[in-house]
């Protein structure tokens, strides 16, 4: 509400306010928050939607903040990517993933070897030591490569150039996954799939989310039905997002999809807790 009175300091609009203030602290507060120790990942499982399986889990970055408790990467994010940090930060959750992958492959074996998704912002795609940082870390903690897979957004690659795409060609033939996250939100060129070095499409959540009326909307069936379709025709494996009842996940395993994700399984959480599910569905 406006103030009547001539109180040129009251404000217009003191939530606005207060998200600015909070943006501002954080922004401050982001570039020793690594130093500090502060952010933290969360892991959550990507199962196989014929079996059951657990086949790996996607790293989450989340940040403990000494005032505002946990924030989620959407609250600082953005501002990594604005004030470089996300490059470190990046660098960052790539070793801890790749560490905690080989900890699974290590002391839980008889789960299978357990795969690790990890996100890349488009600025870590700029960064010019991308590859060999992703090599010296898969090198140090004696992880192949394959046991690695990169997430990408779909609008991060639209228009892509060679460029851009030559750092992810040089990661898939080393035989990292290279993953197009977000799928279908970006409005890209299917064709253009051909170009890019992917081997995974991450469905988006919204159709998932179409998914939970029952009988679902036939277009939205369609739609599925012809993008899973065209990913096998061109080897790419479809991983779906979101998944957070069992109708779902029956729905989207008819439909032909490979892999899910969501909290119908089990949401972001401790490597301990992959370590128990994958365990159990181990042995039974
Ligand atoms: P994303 O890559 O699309 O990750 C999936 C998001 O969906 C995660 O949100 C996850 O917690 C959430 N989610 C998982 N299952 C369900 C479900 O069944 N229902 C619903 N409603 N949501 C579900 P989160 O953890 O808040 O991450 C948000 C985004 O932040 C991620 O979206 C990703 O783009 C980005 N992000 C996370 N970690 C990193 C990172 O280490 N680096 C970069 N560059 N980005 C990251
Ligand atoms: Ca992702
Ligand atoms: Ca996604
Ligand atoms: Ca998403």
């Amino acid at each position: 509400a406006k103030s009547a009175g001539g109180n040129r300091f009251e404000l217009a609009d003191p939530e606005a306010d207060a998200r600015a203030i909070t943006r501002h602290g954080l922004t401050t507060a982001l570039p020793t928050a690594l130093d500090r120790g502060e952010f933290f990942i969360e892991y959550q499982p990507l199962v196989h939607l014929g079996d059951g399986s657990v086949r790996g889990a996607e790293a989450l970055v989340r940040w403990l903040h000494p005032q505002h408790g946990v924030l989620g990467p959407d609250r600082f994010i953005p501002l990594a990517e604005h004030t470089g940090l996300i490059v470190p930060l990046g660098r960052w959750v790539l070793e801890q993933s790749v560490r905690q992958a080989r900890d699974w492959r290590e002391r839980y074996d008889q789960a299978g070897p357990l795969r690790i998704n990890v996100n890349l912002s488009p600025c870590q795609l700029t960064h010019p030591g991308l590859v060999q940082d992703t090599v010296d870390i898969l090198e140090r903690m004696g992880v192949e490569p394959d046991a690695l897979c990169l997430e990408v957004t779909e609008s991060a690659l639209i228009g892509a150039d060679d460029d851009l795409l030559k750092p992810l060609r040089r990661l898939a033939e080393m035989g990292v996954d290279i993953a197009l996250d977000d799928f279908g939100t970006g409005y890209s060129n299917l064709a253009n799939l051909r170009r890019l070095p992917v081997s995974i499409l991450k469905l988006d959540r919204s159709f998932t989310q179409s998914m939970q009326q029952f009988p679902a909307d036939p277009v939205d069936l369609k739609i599925v039905e012809g993008i899973v379709a065209l990913a096998h025709s061109l080897n790419l494996a479809v991983t779906v997002e979101g998944v957070e009842t069992g109708a779902q996940a029956e729905q989207l395993r008819i439909l032909g999809c490979d892999t899910a994700q969501g909290w119908y399984y089990a949401r972001p959480g401790p490597p301990e807790r992959l370590h128990e599910l994958a365990l159990v569905d181990a042995t039974g």
